[in-house]
């Protein structure tokens, strides 16, 4: 065990999948640099790519030729953790990276044993024991609701939902809380959304504006206080290769993510010490 794993209690969630069943909202940017920061402190952290299109693998600088064995075949049991992950440029964070292999995951699990639990079960196997090793897992979904993403919400604690700051934000968030509720019933009785976060947000639009405040009225605190704004180098730093807080630390957008690692922080821990003192309810998703 790490000293920083130590420091929280054994119930506190520690795997999260980045999910919402809508594409470019901001969730693989948001795996990206919510993984960096929480580096950064000190943490270590594994980002396991689940989406075949490997924007995460391609963010944090992984070649399409370096990408087998990554998350398909992990999934697929025909290949160990160790040799699923790559180290990345940043210390203490590592990548399981996806290539387009996955996408035929979704056909190729219907007719597998156990299908919707073959991640969690390749994530607790003996000599994999991904939770004893780090601090935070943090799974980059697919923008759909197929079997690769139920996989994904089997095999975690909570899940984080990234919400663009635009008109019928409020609707996107609908599926996914859905699916988080059957899931709940039938396959992992601990999942909940630890958070809803707010992404482009515009702060000269009144319509961004809008969104913020409506998402907040209606999800109350389970909305981080974070919010990341729209900002360019968030969208160019993919390119480079690097997460926006290596590309330009100084960039608001790097500055949001920081915060938004030190809100998680705290978010975790106060849930985990809620949890301890008997509370042991899981957040919840909230009104309907
Ligand atoms: P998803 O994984 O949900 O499909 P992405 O994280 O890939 O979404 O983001 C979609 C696009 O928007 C990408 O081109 C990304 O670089 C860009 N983007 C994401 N967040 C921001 C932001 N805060 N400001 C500007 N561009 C952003
Ligand atoms: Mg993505």
């Amino acid at each position: 065990m790490t000293p920083s794993s130590s420091e929280l209690p054994s119930s506190a969630p520690k795997v999260f999948a980045i999910a919402n069943q809508k594409g470019g909202v901001g969730k693989t940017t948001t795996a990206i640099n919510l993984a960096t920061a929480l580096a950064a402190i000190g943490e270590k952290v594994l980002l396991i790519d689940l989406d075949p299109q490997g924007n995460a693998s391609t963010g944090l600088g992984v070649g399409r030729s370096e990408r087998s064995p990554g998350s398909y075949e992990f999934v697929l049991g025909l290949a160990s953790l160790d040799d699923s992950i790559r180290a990345t440029q940043i210390p203490g964070l590592a990548v399981m990276p996806a290539d387009q292999s996955l996408a035929g995951a979704e056909i190729e699990l219907i007719d597998m044993e156990r299908r919707e639990h073959r991640l969690a079960d390749a994530l607790t196997a003996p000599g994999n024991n991904a939770r004893a090793r780090w601090d935070t897992i943090l799974i980059d979904c697919p923008p759909s609701l197929g079997l690769v993403t139920l996989n994904a919400l089997v095999a975690v604690d909570a899940v984080l939902v990234p919400l663009q700051a635009e008109f019928l934000a409020l609707e996107g968030i609908g599926a996914i809380r859905n699916t988080v509720d059957r899931v709940r019933r039938s396959l992992n009785a601990r999942l909940h959304i630890a958070g809803v976060i707010l992404t482009m947000v515009d702060r000269r639009m009144t319509l961004s504006q809008q969104v913020v405040a409506d998402v907040r009225g209606h999800f109350g605190e389970l909305v981080f206080g974070t919010t990341i704004p729209r900002n360019v180098r968030i969208a160019e730093a993919p390119s480079h290769g690097l997460p926006v807080l290596i590309y330009d630390n100084a960039c608001a957008g790097a500055q949001a993510y920081i915060l938004l690692a030190s809100e998680f922080i705290h978010r975790r821990r106060t849930a985990a010490e809620a949890a301890q003192a008997g509370e042991a309810e899981p957040s919840e998703t909230g009104p309907s």
